[in-house]
């Protein structure tokens, strides 16, 4: 029986304070994940943390521009949401993304027709709602994993309990058998490739299987 595969993946960063302290929870268990940014996020402030991330060795793929409700606009508006965060992005990575989260994960037939990335979603604990203490969201993290999971966590601003929950979400799945791997690794496993999976039209969740 082969290992268990999960993907950690940030959404809504770069933060000056909550991104700096993921990558340290990370990087202190040893595990890596993959970042959605916001290109309204970065700034002259926070283009250093985002420079960090990608030099560290984290994955960083595209969340949107403006974060707006997507499914929304227009075709030319959902182009340039995508197509001005990437000029922002590879001016920081030198690389095209190969995924996209829709913000709120609101989808609709014009985004998926307008937008050439793998969409993602993810299985996630409501870490947007500051009511949900970090306990409850580990958790809901630890409950719910299974091999081939995307799980969603958000680096926002003033989000410090899901940095606080991933300090034990982290060893938990570890426990369980899980190894922890990028996006783009994920799917490698998986014997998929996002180029393919672009043109099917639908979110994934939970790759493979
Ligand atoms: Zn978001």
């Amino acid at each position: 029986m082969g290992n268990k595969h999960v993907a950690l993946t940030f959404d809504d960063g770069p933060d000056r304070e909550v991104t700096p302290a993921v990558l340290n929870i990370l990087s202190k268990h040893a595990v890596t994940g993959s970042f959605f940014l916001i290109g309204r996020n970065i700034n002259s402030e926070t283009e250093a943390i985002a420079r960090d991330t990608f030099e560290r060795g984290f994955e960083i793929e595209n969340h949107s521009l403006n974060h707006y409700y997507m499914d929304k606009l227009s075709p030319r508006e959902i182009r340039d949401e995508i197509e001005k965060n990437e000029e922002l992005l590879y001016k920081i990575t030198g690389r095209r993304s190969s995924f996209f989260r829709p913000p709120y994960l609101a989808v609709s037939e014009e985004m998926y027709e307008n937008i050439d990335l793998c969409f993602i979603g993810g299985l996630h604990c409501e870490d947007w709602d500051e009511r949900v203490t970090a306990e409850e969201r580990a958790d809901r993290i630890i409950g719910q994993a299974v091999d081939g999971a995307i799980i969603l966590l958000h680096d926002m601003e003033n989000n410090m309990a899901t940095a606080e929950a991933l300090d034990n979400i982290i060893p938990a799945l570890k426990d369980k058998g899980f190894d922890f791997v990028t996006v783009n690794e994920l799917f490698r496993i998986k014997g998929m490739e996002p180029e393919e999976r672009a043109a099917r039209h639908r979110v994934f969740d939970v790759v493979g299987n």
